[in-house]
């Protein structure tokens, strides 16, 4: 059974209760724990997944990595062997009621880093830049954006225009929305719905301002204003691809 996504509803939510719904052992070793709802993010959309801690009153099992499989189940993956052992001998098994706590730290860096890619996707709108956005990253060590469509004249000058528009995006703050939606929908909110949204989870947009919709199931700031300095390094012309690098003051 596909478990239920709870920071698809909410950006902020760091903790919740659930049922642990199966325990396995990885074909790395490590334990496979699966809950009926979570607020762990697994790793999807260039956003990397949370760490942290699930616990049943004094057992602690430490997350390492999280998995969204097809079905849509998130897989919490963490130590096995004697550390695992232990924390499944001391009351998370199947059935136990366990509490949640997801790394507020590195969520927080993942969600601005997230944020700032859709910043930079506003400001290539904004300018009416002739690209169609592709796929992205948004990693603390790999922060970029692809489009498809070349640079429309001098690299240095293009970069620049998106650094200042970046910024005067930022400077502005914003308000956002969550909406759920059939893909068929999205077109009426977003510029551009990518033909591979995913099918193993309910499809969403967050619409910023009331007017910039994005197909996105990732975690955002609630206002722009909070991922900071924002800077573009690099951009890269090849094949047909532009990529736009950027990067977020004290995190990248
Ligand atoms: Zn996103």
């Amino acid at each position: 059974m596909a478990t239920e996504l709870l920071y698809l509803d909410d950006f902020d939510v760091l903790t919740n209760s659930a049922t642990v719904t199966a325990v396995t052992t990885a074909d790395d070793g490590r334990v496979d724990l699966m809950l009926d709802r979570t607020c762990f993010y697994p790793r999807g959309g260039g956003q990397d997944w949370d760490i942290g801690t699930i616990r049943a009153g004094d057992a602690a099992f430490t997350v390492d990595e999280v998995r969204l499989d097809e079905h849509g189940v998130v897989h919490h993956l963490g130590p096995g062997g004697g550390v695992g052992e232990a924390a499944l001998d001391a009351g998370i098994s199947v059935g136990a009621g366990v509490v949640l706590e997801v790394d507020a730290d590195r969520r927080a860096v993942n969600t601005r880093l997230h944020s700032a890619g859709h910043i930079v996707d506003l400001a290539v709108e904004r300018l009416a830049l002739p690209w169609v956005p592709g796929k992205g990253a948004h990693y603390p060590h790999m922060s970029f954006v692809e489009y498809s469509g070349e640079v429309p004249g001098d690299v240095e000058e293009i970069r620049q225009r998106i650094e200042n528009e970046v910024a005067k995006v930022i400077g502005e703050g914003s308000r956002n929305e969550i909406r759920f939606m059939p893909v068929a929908e999205m077109g009426e909110y977003c510029r551009h719905v990518p033909d591979n949204i995913p099918t193993n989870k309910p499809a969403r947009i967050v619409l910023y301002n009331e007017t910039f919709g994005v197909p996105c199931g990732g975690t955002h700031v609630r206002d722009v204003t909070d991922v900071g300095r924002l800077s573009i390094p690099k951009i890269k012309s090849k094949k047909g691809v532009t990529k736009v690098s950027y990067a977020v003051e004290g995190v990248s």
